[in-house]
Parts: C-alpha cells; sequence; structure tokens
C-alpha cells in the first residue's frame, strides 16, 4: 500500500443464505420479523438449529410475529472493536412479545436512556444492501403493553 491509499471499511454485514437463517433475513427484506419453529412440538427455536432440543425433531418452519418486544437487558459499548462502528454504542438485547422464549439483540446509537421492560419496536433499515431489523425503544403511541 503506497501512502496515498485509504481504505474504506464498511459494517459488518450478516450471511444471509445460511440454510438455518436464511429465511430470518428473506422475511426482514419483506419487512416482517421471522422466528424458526419446530414443525413436530411447535417450540420456538433460537438460536435457529437443524434439530429441536424439545423433541428431537428434524423438520422446521418459520413463523411471523408481530415486531414488537420488551427490552430484557442491554450493555454500552466503550472500546471501539471495529472501524465502522464507533462508540459509544449501546446493546440491546430484546424479548419477543409473540414469542418469549426468543431474545433478539441490536444496536442503539450513543448511551440512550433505558428501563427494563421499555416497549421495543423493529423498524427495517438497509445496510449495505441487507435489510436488517432493528431495535428501537417504542414512542409513547406505538405503546399498547399495559
Ligand atoms: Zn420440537
Amino acid at each position: 500500500m503506497t501512502g496515498t491509499e485509504t481504505t474504506t471499511v464498511g459494517p459488518v454485514v450478516p450471511v444471509v443464505d445460511d440454510v438455518d437463517t436464511g429465511e430470518f433475513f428473506a422475511a426482514a427484506a419483506r419487512g416482517e420479523l421471522a422466528v424458526r419453529q419446530c414443525a413436530g412440538c411447535r417450540a420456538d427455536l433460537h438460536l435457529p438449529r437443524e434439530c429441536c432440543p424439545h423433541c428431537g425433531e428434524l423438520s422446521r418452519t418459520w413463523r411471523t410475529v408481530t415486531p414488537r418486544g420488551t427490552l430484557y437487558s442491554w450493555t454500552v459499548v466503550e472500546h471501539q472493536v471495529h472501524p465502522a462502528h464507533p462508540t459509544p454504542y449501546t446493546v440491546v438485547l430484546v424479548e419477543l412479545d409473540e414469542a418469549p422464549t426468543v431474545r433478539l439483540l441490536g444496536h442503539l446509537d450513543g448511551r440512550p436512556s433505558l428501563t427494563i421492560g421499555q416497549p421495543m419496536v423493529v423498524e427495517f433499515v438497509d445496510v449495505e444492501g441487507v435489510r436488517l431489523p432493528h431495535w428501537r425503544p417504542a414512542a409513547e403511541e406505538e405503546s399498547d403493553h399495559e
């Protein structure tokens, strides 16, 4: 490399055509949130896996769920580990309203004020040509939690 070249590093994007997880990203591309489900006992399987740990079934399906959840936990990242992801940022863990055994990770810029159990909603965001579900705190009018 000469002194005049620059390297631009984009954000890390997931593999979207994996046999076990591809439908999650295909659903996101349609603006839907999908959860892997056992075709035998109907347990939600997250992380998606080949065999159901509850009944041993090998057949799986996907089901679409409402893209809403509650904040289970979070942490603020202060040490930058990738040039495309400046700090600080917050990693959230969200429990899905319609699949409470499933918790998905998300990213928020900065250090937002958060409360365990607060309502969260998904926005679908295009990142390097891949449409991804991004969690954000629900606005008051979006919150129908009681
Ligand atoms: Zn099962």
